[in-house]
């Protein structure tokens, strides 16, 4: 298997465990036991049966049919907007917090961004009695006020990261320390596939139920496995490494990942990673990431909070450098549209970050007998605001 990642936590040039000595322990804590604890029976079970019951998983392949007479191609929609809480996160979450149980664990801290991870998060803390902290940037506090107070009626306690911009980096930093200082009783959840080694594994392997799904789901629709085309959004890159996973040695199967271009991405106001960014050390691992010369992270911006993000995961950095996944980008004025596209067509109003994926449709050169899965993430109900503020529809 080819893109799996090494023994020292490296895909390709990227990855590894780049942390303070002090978190050493707690690190490879993790990393002597994660995939001993994942493999066994009683886990599985756990984690399946809370899938099916508690997520609503499988999630449907929808064949859009409208949509794909607008684009002459069969596209399918991969129904992650269909999950509790709405969006893909809860997968990843359901998974470390079984995981942390059975590392003997009593306590979980996140970070969260957009205030997305910190639900699912809050969550599945509430589903399982666990205390749970979050993280975030007094700045995305204000900014996310909604998701908030989800947090909180979870029972989750939120704590404002006041240092730096007081946005995603800083509340990493906070949980970082967090964790050093109470390595026993706690569990640290990571969102996406960054972070130090296991994390991007790991957090990768959770997701990776969305493209085991697809393929059966295919087979039963169209009698065959694969698609001609995956299309993910990209962010961290979890819900892409989900859809992508059991894709990854099949090369006919083309992978596309898109990531938010904001308002160009020569703008200076961007996420777009991959066209951006430079090899360089972030939340723990070597990735690419945008930042500046003298090597300051720089400030993403996007529309949609969720790919707010100045990095990648390490595997979607080696899945670009060795052209495996190709990388598009959306701007926020096409992502909108291809949103509102969605609703108008077929009656489903998509998170902003899902519409970054839907606007690559566009991009692509289609054929008829092209047929094309987008990963839809999540649901625009978060959405709603940005919705009604941009106003064209
Ligand atoms: C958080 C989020 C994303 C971006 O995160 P990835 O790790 O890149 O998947 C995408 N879509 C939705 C709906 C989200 O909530």
């Amino acid at each position: 298997m080819k893109y799996q990642v090494d023994e020292r936590g490296y895909y390709g040039n990227f990855g590894g465990a780049y942390i303070p000595e002090m978190l050493y322990p707690n690190v490879e804590e993790l990393r002597s036991q994660y995939l001993q604890i994942i493999a066994q029976p009683e886990f599985q079970t756990e984690f399946n049966e809370l899938l099916r019951a508690y997520v609503g998983r499988p999630t449907p392949l929808y064949h859009a049919t409208r949509l794909s007479e607008k684009y002459n191609a069969a596209i399918y929609l991969k129904r992650e907007d269909l999950c509790h809480t709405g969006a893909h996160k809860i997968n990843n979450t359901i998974g470390q917090i079984i995981l942390a149980k059975r590392l003997g664990k009593q306590k979980i801290i996140a970070e969260t961004g957009a205030g997305q991870h910190g639900v699912a998060t809050a969550t599945v803390c509430a589903l399982m009695g666990m205390e749970c902290i979050v993280y975030m940037g007094k700045l995305d506090m204000e900014r996310q006020r909604p998701n908030v107070e989800r947090m909180r009626i979870l029972g989750a306690q939120v704590i404002a990261a006041v240092s730096g911009n007081m946005t995603l980096k800083d509340a990493t930093n906070e949980a970082m320390r967090h964790w050093i200082n109470h390595p026993t009783d706690t569990h640290y959840i990571i969102g996406s596939v960054v972070g130090p080694h296991p994390y991007p594994h790991m957090v990768a392997l959770f997701q990776s139920v969305i493209s085991e799904e697809i393929k059966k789901q295919l087979q039963q629709a169209i009698g065959q496995p694969n698609p001609d085309y995956v299309i993910a959004c990209v962010g961290g890159g979890s819900n892409a490494a989900g859809a992508f996973y059991h894709y990854l040695n099949e090369v006919h199967v083309n992978l596309v990942g898109v990531e938010a271009a904001g308002k160009g991405v020569d703008s200076g106001e961007s996420a777009a990673t991959t066209a951006l960014g430079k090899p360089g050390v972030l939340h723990g691992s070597k990735t690419l990431l945008m930042q500046t010369t003298d090597g300051q992270v720089i400030e993403p911006y996007s529309i949609s909070a969720g790919l707010d993000y100045p990095g990648i995961g390490p595997l979607h950095s080696h899945l670009f450098e060795t052209g495996r996944v190709q990388f598009l980008n959306a701007t926020d004025e096409e992502a909108m549209q291809a949103g509102i596209e969605l609703a108008r067509t077929e009656g489903i109003i998509p998170a902003i970050e899902s519409a970054h994926a839907l606007a690559a449709l566009s991009k692509l050169e289609l054929t008829a007998e092209d047929v094309v899965v987008v990963n839809l993430s999540g649901r625009g109900d978060k959405d709603l605001e940005t919705y009604i503020r941009w106003g064209k529809y």
